[in-house]
């Protein structure tokens, strides 16, 4: 289902998400770096889009379990630094944090800085990799037929992952449809073949991600990815068209991380 903070973990309390924006100063640069800060500026709306979303499907049983707020005035904010010329996108420290920035990239022919949105939107509220909740290595899991894991064949990852063991705790069954599944990256592998991952994503589909993709198959994903790896990874096309969905553990995981208001006051 999910990989969360533990309760005791960095939560935002009461689920409020405040966050401000560190913008570029489009007045002085000229030409291109003008060009290319009015670009990052657009960045804005896709990332409150984003959030708009998020809030929509975790609070869709009417408890507000999420709030993401445009606002210093809290004690703690986390910055959405929309300046740095570097390569890459990332969250900072995950949940309540204000110490590092949520920074994205911004090269003009690169679309991971805005199909990366959604998911590092995850890492803010306390989502972890579901592909980092597997213990062991690709040998200590094999495939039994039921649910495919991705598992780490480098020797170092699972040292790296009891660590955060210590904060995060994985939530229900594994979540291949999960948002927060990473892409395929070096040191992880399925644990199956190619068609036995195809034979369960078709006989294991996630409901909202169907929903708004009802014609999805492996076939189409590989081809539209070039490769078999992102799952409910978006493309940048699908996030700036509203189209991208978080899936159901998701959505159950972030509503268990943060109960919302009747709920906490009851404990
Ligand atoms: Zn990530």
């Amino acid at each position: 289902m999910g990989h969360r903070l533990k309760d005791d973990g960095k939560k935002w309390p009461g689920g409020k998400i405040y966050y401000d924006y560190k913008l570029p100063d489009t007045s002085t640069a000229a030409g291109g770096q003008q060009q290319l800060d009015l670009d990052r500026l657009k960045l804005v709306d896709t990332i409150e889009e984003c959030m708009e979303r998020w809030m929509r499907f975790v609070n869709a049983d009417g408890i507000t379990h999420i709030q993401f707020i445009w606002s210093k005035d809290a004690p703690v904010y986390k910055v959405i630094d929309l300046t740095k010329d570097n390569e890459g996108s990332g969250s900072g420290q995950n949940g309540y944090d204000g110490t590092s920035p949520f920074y994205i990239q911004w090269k003009r022919q690169a679309d991971d800085h805005i199909k990366s949105i959604p998911h590092e939107l995850g890492h803010i509220m306390g989502l972890l990799h579901e592909n980092d909740r597997v213990e062991g290595m690709l040998d200590d899991n094999p495939f039994t037929g039921k649910n495919p894991l991705m598992c780490p064949t480098l020797s170092y990852i699972p040292e790296m992952l009891q660590k955060k063991r210590d904060r995060y705790q994985a939530v229900g069954d594994y979540d291949i449809w999960s948002i927060m599944h990473y892409p395929e990256v070096t040191g992880y592998k399925w644990n199956c073949g190619d068609d036995q991952l195809q034979a369960y994503m078709d006989a294991n589909p996630d409901p909202l991600f169907k929903a708004v993709q009802p014609a999805f198959n492996y076939a189409r994903w590989k081809k539209k990815m070039g490769r078999p790896c992102p799952l409910n990874y978006p493309t940048r096309q699908e996030v700036e068209a509203g189209l991208w969905t978080p899936s159901l553990g998701d959505v159950t995981t972030l509503r268990l991380l943060y109960p919302g208001p009747v709920a906490q006051n009851a404990q």
